[in-house]
């Protein structure tokens, strides 16, 4: 089965060839730990472990590397300290186990490494180091700068000259940089801010050399795939790439750049100032199941922006409750249907296998359908508690079978069409039969328009 996926650095819809099909390597920027995930940040979360699960199907489970890192030492991270007063390792830890909480609801599996940057400072220390024996990077004022000029290829990924990036850019002019397109590898920190010892005086690192550091540790100086969102492109995708080919020249750095779109409410950006900002964390709390927001994402192909609206959700909670319904107790077929397999290895079409998924349930294939839809890591048991919980509808059932056993004595059904007429509107699909009485919920279930009929 051949993958095609559409790489940034060659604008290209490419057939995906390993470079070592015994162990794939994926790299996906991470979360800065300083406050709970927005919705927007979920997207690449899910995307990727989409792609993840894909590889792990087509090259088998054990030859997979995925390495989403934690950005754990950041200047928004200091700011979040000092206003709050607790310490910085506090928050850190915090909003870490937050994000696996909240990914984990969202269904997304735990990547096979998530360094944290605080783990990896001698590293970073050493690259740097290289760069500036190598001439790519020279040390000014307790600070290490990246010479931009010094690597040819600068904004190939993005397609735009230096000169162009300076005047789009908003680079920050400081009087120790030779050039303004130069970034910080590592900077000075006083007392009261995290700092490691280094050649150049006690400081921190600079964001971008984290990702370049871990990458090289954890999976070498070429490796697969490289991902993130279309917001990381420039300048932290290009700095990553700057650094790690002039670090490591025998390498290549990422053979495919995957970027997902970005993430929009209701059709507009989302923003604390138009009150549509909000965190997974707070669409859980609502009651949104976390299987429902993983859907919606998927509903939308990762190279278009995504639109998130409430009507979306009700849809796939919906569906979800249909297709949960019909594929209660069912074992998944041994093999997933190539329905759904062949749109996702074409470039990662959700949508499209979402439409298989659709088609399956519609042909009553319950085996076929729960297998491709665990694939994209949906109708799992671990999501379903929330299609569980309320909707125990045993009592309605026995109500209803005990007011038609009357009805059938008195010949008088007006009660029975009227309770029938209730549940239905509830959303609760009636069927009855000699056997007995079966009531499942359907699309549009209302659990709070049942409970008036208790
Ligand atoms: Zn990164």
């Amino acid at each position: 089965m051949d993958i095609r996926l559409t790489n940034t650095q060659t604008r290209k819809k490419e057939v995906f060839r390993p470079i070592d099909p015994d162990n794939v390597r994926m790299y996906v920027c991470g979360p800065t730990v300083y406050d709970r995930a927005h919705l927007g940040n979920a997207r690449p979360a899910i995307v990727f472990d989409v792609l993840f699960r894909l590889l792990r199907h087509v090259y088998g489970p054990g030859h997979v590397t995925y390495v989403r890192n934690f950005t754990d030492v950041d200047d928004k991270i200091n700011a979040r300290a000092s206003d709050s007063g607790r310490p910085i390792s506090e928050i850190t830890a915090e909003t870490t186990q937050w994000y696996l909480d909240d990914m984990a609801a969202v269904g997304v599996m735990e990547p096979t490494h998530m360094p944290r940057a605080t783990a990896f400072i001698a590293q970073m220390i050493a690259m740097i180091d290289g760069l500036v024996a190598s001439g790519h990077a020279y040390a000014a004022e307790g600070h290490v700068l990246f010479r931009v000029r010094s690597y040819r290829d600068y904004g190939a990924l993005s397609g735009r000259s230096v000169d162009d990036m300076i005047a789009g850019a908003r680079v920050e002019v400081a009087p120790y940089k030779e050039d303004p397109m130069d970034f910080v590898l590592w900077k000075p920190s006083s007392d009261d801010l995290p700092g490691w010892d280094s050649p150049w005086g006690r400081g921190r690192p600079g964001w971008h050399i984290e990702c370049s550091a871990m990458a090289y540790e954890l999976l070498g100086a070429s490796f697969d795939i490289h991902g993130g969102g279309n917001d990381l492109m420039f300048p932290h995708h290009e700095n990553e790439i700057a650094q790690s080919c002039c670090a490591h020249p025998e390498g290549g750095f990422a053979n495919v750049w995957l970027h997902n779109e970005m993430l929009q409410v209701e059709g507009k950006k989302m923003s604390k100032s138009l009150g549509n900002f909000f965190t997974v964390h707070d669409l859980l709390e609502q009651g949104i199941p976390g299987e429902v927001i993983r859907f919606v994402m998927l509903s939308t192909h990762y190279r278009k922006p995504m639109d998130w609206t409430a009507d979306k959700a009700r849809e796939a909670e919906a569906t979800l409750r249909k297709w949960r319904t019909l594929t209660k107790g069912i074992e998944p077929s041994s093999s997933v249907p190539a329905s759904v397999v062949e749109p996702l290895a074409d470039d990662l079409n959700t949508a499209g296998a979402i439409a298989a998924l659709h088609v399956l349930a519609g042909q009553g294939d319950a085996a076929g359908l729960k297998a491709g839809a665990v694939l994209m890591g949906l109708l799992s048991p671990e999501l379903g508690a929330w299609a569980e919980v309320g909707v125990d509808l045993t009592v309605f059932a026995n109500r209803l079978a005990a007011v038609r056993t009357e009805a059938m004595q008195s010949k008088d059904f007006s009660e029975l069409d009227r309770l029938k007429a209730s549940l239905t509107a509830a959303g609760v699909e009636v069927r009855m039969s000699r056997a007995g009485v079966d009531l499942v919920p359907g699309a549009g279930f209302d659990a709070a328009k049942l409970e008036t009929l208790r």
